[in-house]
């Protein structure tokens, strides 16, 4: 499997979602919005941590976790993400278990985090 099938699969599950994606080349300006619009803005897909965030930001638009905790709704997205990717790598897990690392340890309202949901 190449990055370009794990790329048409993450663009496919969009087009049948009807959700809009925009690239940009920092991961840590990716972000989901559902919603009325709802809109994905993510790495372009040339790796699989970038497959990853990618899907973990569907994840936030397809899990519908609309807990008031942003770890529960993390948590949720990275489950969709490992449930629906076409593969699932160690080094995947990896920035998956990273970032959940991350928002535990945040105070309750941080400040900047890495995406926005
Ligand atoms: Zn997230």
């Amino acid at each position: 499997m190449v990055i370009t099938d794990l790329k048409r699969h993450f663009l496919k599950l969009c087009a049948d979602e009807e959700v809009d994606v925009q690239w940009c080349d920092n991961p840590l300006k990716a972000l989901a919005l559902s919603g009325e619009l709802e809109f994905i803005r993510t790495p372009c897909i040339t790796s699989e941590i970038a497959y990853a965030v990618a899907m973990h930001e569907l994840g936030h638009i397809k899990s519908r976790n609309r807990s008031t905790e942003q770890i529960a709704r993390e948590r949720a997205a990275w489950d969709w993400a490992r449930r629906n990717a076409l593969k699932w790598t160690p080094r995947m897990e990896a920035y998956a278990a990273a970032s959940l690392r991350w928002y535990e340890d945040q105070p309750s309202e941080p400040a900047g985090k890495p995406d926005n949901q």
